[in-house]
């Protein structure tokens, strides 16, 4: 077979060609008039011969599988759009889910999308806090949720939730069930008008650095659902897709089910956990050709050895892409080890909606360096002044700054206007992430603005640190964290999981501390490292330092409502 070329050839030429306007002329534009997500992820995809095409592939956990094609899923959609204004919703009105990644999900999310709804999918881990929190903030009107889940989480927080109207049953039967309400529907439903700049999605964020803030998107988004994946996930016609991340989070909304629909391509969702064996078996089986995953199920794999990915065989497989964290130089180069070829580590985060940041199939990958901006996105480093930004002189650190006016960008922090404001300066959107960024224009993550750690008259980042542990062949995982110091400002302490058959002993702190000295340099080496079994991470896979440097000074611990349970 000729291999593909990929989307993105030539940067230079592409960014020069590239608009908005072009991108959006790509898609086809709600028939009533304006952008609707659902009419560009499904309906347009469901005629003729397309409507047979698989849409969701959807694996459970004890090996089950059912296909939804685009024309069932839009019609399933079609229902649930007619039961939800059956229930008297409005345009404008938020639909909640709390489920498992069921084959339901994703025809609620179509549905109510369809009806203007503003959407909000919740990590079904949550808590029954976590919940009350979000419904609450978020003012839900309609929860679709199990009955199980809703026995657990929901019913001890019901009376706390004043707006919430119906709660609507995926599984079993009766008159507030999914199954009934959609039977009673008709699976005739025209899409209304849209103005793209119609609310369409919320998403909160991941709680890294504190209290998770509920960011607004609105459909319009679909344009850079449908630009991004081109240019960063390189999807082609015929591809087969996975995005392992949950639907509770942004990537799992944005690429987990919008943008592979919109690209008229077959998505494989897998309703289980991480285990590197069945992860490397549905790979296989399904044929996923673009893969999309996150730095912390790399690691995992890494864990698990690279043996154990080689002994399988993913003929099928052309691309991996990882965001959400800074993605270790040693990770890059394990995928070309385990797979044969690298992964490719791309940026972004809940309010921007889309990658903007990538390395690209068809371009060099430095490793341990997020890529370039998309064409279409105006990156800069900049550092706050008294009266706006400025731009930091080529090669120095400072903040990641967007320049507004991509379609995804979020519209508002949902009841924090004042919030919203001071993300942005003159033209710019600050991003709270610091970066460099090199004579190629390869951008460089260093910390998140919070953690970047000041140590004797050094500015330094926690990934250039882990990254050097990452290294060491006892190291699984690492954090570094800045912790007071009244000499040096803060000294380096390195919280590290090792990996399996390195006992946590004073020979192999020794031989870690050494390595770091060696590549680090003293002052920058960390002072301290505590062996620990695992990290604390929150439940999209980020590692959340704050969280460690609370517990080594004995401070409250914040907000933990995303803190994934060890
Ligand atoms: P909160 O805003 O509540 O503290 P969060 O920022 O972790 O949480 P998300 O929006 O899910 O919530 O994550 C976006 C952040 O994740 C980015 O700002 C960045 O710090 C980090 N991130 C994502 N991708 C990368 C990447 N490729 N390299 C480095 N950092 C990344
Ligand atoms: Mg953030």
């Amino acid at each position: 077979m000729e291999p593909l070329a990929p989307n993105l050839l030539d940067y230079a030429a592409e960014r020069a060609r590239f608009s908005w306007a072009g991108a959006r002329a790509r898609l086809e534009g709600c028939p009533a008039g304006g952008l609707n997500i659902a009419h560009e992820a499904v309906d347009r995809h469901a005629r003729g011969a397309d409507a047979l095409r698989v849409a969701i592939r959807w694996r459970g956990a004890q090996g089950e599988r059912r296909d939804l094609s685009f024309g069932e899923l839009s019609l399933a959609s079609n229902r649930f759009a007619n039961a939800l204004l059956g229930l008297g919703l409005s345009p404008g009105d938020r639909v909640f889910m709390l489920l498992p990644r069921v084959p339901e999900l994703y025809i609620a999310v179509m549905g109510a999308l369809k009806a203007q709804a503003v959407i909000c999918s919740l990590f079904s881990a949550f808590g029954p806090d976590p919940i009350r929190q979000r419904l609450s903030l978020g003012g839900g009107r309609v929860l679709v949720t199990t009955a199980t889940l809703y026995a657990k989480k929901v019913a001890p927080i019901r009376a706390e939730l004043p707006e919430l109207q119906h709660v609507i049953f995926v599984g079993g039967e009766g008159p507030d069930h999914f199954d009934t309400l959609c039977a009673a529907a008709s699976d005739h439903y025209t899409i209304p008008a849209t103005p793209p700049d119609t609310p369409a999605l919320l998403h909160f964020t991941s709680g890294t650095t504190g209290k998770p803030k509920g960011a607004l998107h609105v459909h319009e988004a679909v344009v850079h659902h449908h630009a991004s994946a081109y240019y960063a996930l390189d999807l082609h016609p015929g591809d087969i897709f996975w995005c392992t991340a949950d639907p509770g989070w942004v990537t799992g909304t944005s690429y987990g089910i919008i943008a592979p629909l919109v690209h008229g391509i077959t998505s494989v969702v897998y309703d289980g956990d991480f285990d590197a064996v069945v992860w490397y078996r549905l790979l296989r089986e399904e044929s996923v050709s673009v893969w999309y995953t996150a730095p912390t199920a790399v690691r995992m794999m890494m864990r698990a050895g690279t043996e154990l990915a080689r002994e399988q065989a993913f003929p099928a497989l052309r691309f991996i892409a990882s965001v959400g964290e800074p993605l270790n130089p040693e990770a890059v180069r394990w995928g070309r080890e385990a797979f044969g070829f690298p992964i490719h580590d791309n940026w972004w985060q809940t309010e921007t909606g889309g990658i903007l940041v990538a390395n690209f199939a068809g371009a060099e990958i430095r490793p341990g360096s997020m890529g370039r901006p998309l064409p279409g996105i105006e990156a800069a480093v900049m550092r706050r002044t008294e009266s706006g930004v400025e731009p930091v002189a080529r090669g120095e650190q400072g903040e990641l700054a967007i320049r507004v006016g991509w379609p995804s960008m979020f519209r508002a922090y949902l009841g924090d206007p004042e919030r919203y404001a001071r993300c942005f300066a003159d033209d710019w959107y600050m991003s709270g992430d610091v970066v460099r960024v090199d004579d190629d224009g390869y951008y460089w993550f260093v910390g998140r603005a919070d953690d970047v750690i000041k140590t004797a008259g050094h500015l330094v980042g926690p990934f250039e640190v882990e990254s050097v542990l990452m290294e060491h062949p006892a190291v699984a995982e690492a954090a570094a964290v800045g912790l007071p110091d009244p000499l040096a400002g803060e000294t380096i302490k390195a919280y590290v999981a090792l990996k399996p058959g390195h006992p946590p002993d004073e020979a192999t702190r020794r031989s870690i501390l050494g390595h770091a000295r060696v590549r680090l340099g003293a002052a920058i080496a960390p002072r301290e490292i505590a062996f620990v079994p695992g990290l604390p991470k929150t439940r999209s896979g980020k590692i959340l330092r704050r969280l460690l440097r609370a517990r080594e000074l004995g401070l409250p611990e914040g907000d933990t409502s995303t803190l994934e349970a060890s």
